[in-house]
């Protein structure tokens, strides 16, 4: 069995004082502890967010990194800076990444590596735009998205990774995905890693849906076989929101 991931993905949101605020009001929230709950703050607010959590089930992931483990990169961080600090996961190729700062497959493979190599858990992005989906280029491109970012991965890396099929047209726009669509997709990520490493691997990954995700969405997401949980954005930002969307049992 799969166990659900609903990660929060502040982007360039929260600053120190913001982040205290919020992890405060969700360390007050009673979480369903049938979900992994992850917050992935800025860069600039995981340290104080590594202290808030401590002894909370509530992990913490970074936005981006660089693959290399030091160097002349300047404005970049590490992954063993993101280890250091205490995060668990971190998202690559995030399509804001892709879109505005020229991340390519390849360097989304390099980084899924190192994060591995770290002992960080990824939590890989892919997704089409509006004019792909139109011309009818979801399932090409998105296969080849994954088959990238997984090129060169051990079985024992791949069964560990997180995806997030998060089509662009969704993303901050307030017009989610319909629950069967992306469940379409997401059996297609499953079935090019079943091709790739195996049937029992691909049922190891976990696969998030992503875009415009709400608490009054949440439910026809989960419900769909494929879907093993969410990478949320502006929800996320407000304790409540966050806090209803992962107990959306309730
Ligand atoms: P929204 O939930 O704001 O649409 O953002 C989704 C996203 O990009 C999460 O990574």
């Amino acid at each position: 069995m799969r166990k659900p991931i609903i990660a929060g993905n502040w982007k360039m949101h929260k600053g120190i004082e913001e982040t205290r605020q919020l992890l405060r009001e969700l360390k007050d929230m009673e979480m369903s502890p049938e979900i992994e709950v992850v917050v992935c703050p800025p860069f600039t607010s995981l340290s104080e967010a590594a202290e808030l959590l401590v002894g909370t089930a509530i992990g913490l992931g970074a936005q981006n990194m660089h693959w290399e483990r030091s160097g002349a990169y300047t404005g970049e961080v590490s992954p063993c800076m993101l280890k250091e600090i205490g995060c668990k996961y971190v998202i690559i190729g995030h399509s804001e990444r892709r879109q505005y700062f020229g991340e390519t497959d390849e360097m989304v493979n390099f980084k899924v590596k190192s994060a591995f190599n770290h002992d960080l858990i990824p939590i890989v992005c892919v997704g089409e735009n509006l004019e792909q989906r139109k011309n009818g280029e979801t399932k090409s491109l998105v296969t080849n998205q994954v088959k990238k970012a997984l090129e060169g991965l051990t079985e024992k890396q791949v069964e560990r990774i997180v995806i997030a099929y998060e089509p662009i047209w969704a993303i901050g726009t307030g017009v989610s995905a319909k629950g069967e669509d992306a469940n379409e997709v997401i059996k297609l990520i499953r079935d090019i890693i079943a091709g790739d490493f195996g049937k029992d691997i691909s049922q190891k990954v976990r696969i998030q849906y992503g875009g415009s995700v709400k608490p009054g969405n949440i439910k026809e997401f989960m419900e769909q076989p494929e879907i093993d949980g969410a990478l949320v954005g502006g929800a996320s930002l407000k304790a409540v929101d966050f806090g209803a969307i992962v107990n959306y049992k309730k």
